[in-house]
């Protein structure tokens, strides 16, 4: 289990990461997303130990980062965006590299890396020099240290990052093998990556942490369709919880509820009244969002509200 506590990390005066706090469990994939500038890396190399927070913790099985940083990178499998390997090494001498500098050693260190070589389908560049090799196959060797050891917490930014297809496919499939033993935290501009993989989105704006939900729910607008012959709206919108209502066409009506974890209470007190007051409802459809409008409609509030205060200040 990771328990991120409070981090606040600052670049001099600016404050990349503000008073993050958020944990993940064993054999859950979360999704970290934001806008380029929003402090995913800099959240990602703070978990990992590469960065110090100027404040807060981060636990990973009761190992605090602080002062065990080297304890929590022997259990932590990480691809940063840009992975610093060393060009003129075959992808053989860099795994081993990799391996020892995860104190991997003997039998074990032998098995895992012929485990990552299989698992990133790497058999054929096995003695190929890393400069040599396309995008996509210095990814995988990126993934293949990254999951060498079976790291109890994987991090990895963008996996799929010039990976074709038939690669992302597998890349998609490994990471969730890995996710059964493992905490995963990914981070990606890739919605679809997400919904193929993220059981929870995280979604940082200006280093602060705005929205931490599971992907399902979140998939749930806060709106609901009622086909019904009611005309009385003021008996649903005397209801707690709901925001708005109006009619969109005949025999149709539009609600908004305000209180999304309520969805289901507040929809059986709406049809209710409905019926009491002697209308009839003929069906209920709760609206879908997907991952792309939510995060636009939490970015795009920000620049609404950016622009306001620009223009008041004016
Ligand atoms: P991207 O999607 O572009 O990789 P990100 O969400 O990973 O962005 P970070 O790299 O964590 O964002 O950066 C967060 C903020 O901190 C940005 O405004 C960035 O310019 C700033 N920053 C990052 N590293 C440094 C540094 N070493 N010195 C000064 N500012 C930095």
């Amino acid at each position: 289990m990771l328990n991120v506590s409070n981090i606040t990390r600052r670049y001099g005066n600016f404050i990349a990461v503000d008073n993050v706090s958020f944990s993940v469990k064993k054999g859950e994939i979360i999704g970290l997303l934001g806008h380029n500038g929003a402090g995913k890396t800099t959240i990602m190399k703070t978990i990992s130990g590469f960065l110090e927070a100027d404040s807060g913790d981060v636990c990973l099985d009761g190992i605090s980062v602080k002062n065990n940083a080297k304890a929590l990178q022997r259990v932590l499998g990480y691809l940063p965006e840009n992975l610093p390997v060393y060009p003129e090494m075959t992808v053989a001498e860099y795994l081993d590299y990799a391996a020892d500098m995860k104190g991997l050693k003997g039998n074990t260190k032998t098995a895992e890396i012929k485990r990552a070589i299989k698992a990133t389908d790497l058999s054929t560049k096995y003695l190929a020099p890393i400069d040599t090799l396309s995008r996509g196959y210095k990814q995988r060797v990126g993934v293949a240290q990254a999951i060498l050891g079976q790291p109890k917490l994987l991090i990895l930014d963008e996996p799929t990052n010039g990976l074709d297809p038939q690669q992302t496919h597998q890349m998609r499939k490994l990471i969730k093998e890995i996710a059964q033993k493992a905490t995963v935290i990914l981070s990606t501009h890739i919605m679809q990556e997400v919904n193929a993989l993220c059981d929870r989105v995280l979604i940082l704006k200006g280093g602060k942490l705005v929205l931490d939900d599971k992907l399902s729910k979140l998939k749930t607008s806060q709106h609901i369709e009622f086909r019904t012959n009611c005309t009385e709206l003021a008996i649903i919108s005397s209801i707690s919880g709901v925001k708005h209502v109006e009619q969109i066409a005949d025999n149709t009506l539009k609600i908004e509820v305000s209180k999304i974890n309520f969805i289901d209470k507040i929809s059986a007190e709406i049809c209710s009244s409905i019926i009491c007051a002697g209308f009839e409802i003929y069906s209920i459809y709760a609206q879908k969002q997907d991952l792309e409008s939510v995060f636009n409609h939490i970015n795009n509030n920000d620049q609404n509200s950016q622009q306001k205060e620009v223009s008041n200040a004016a």
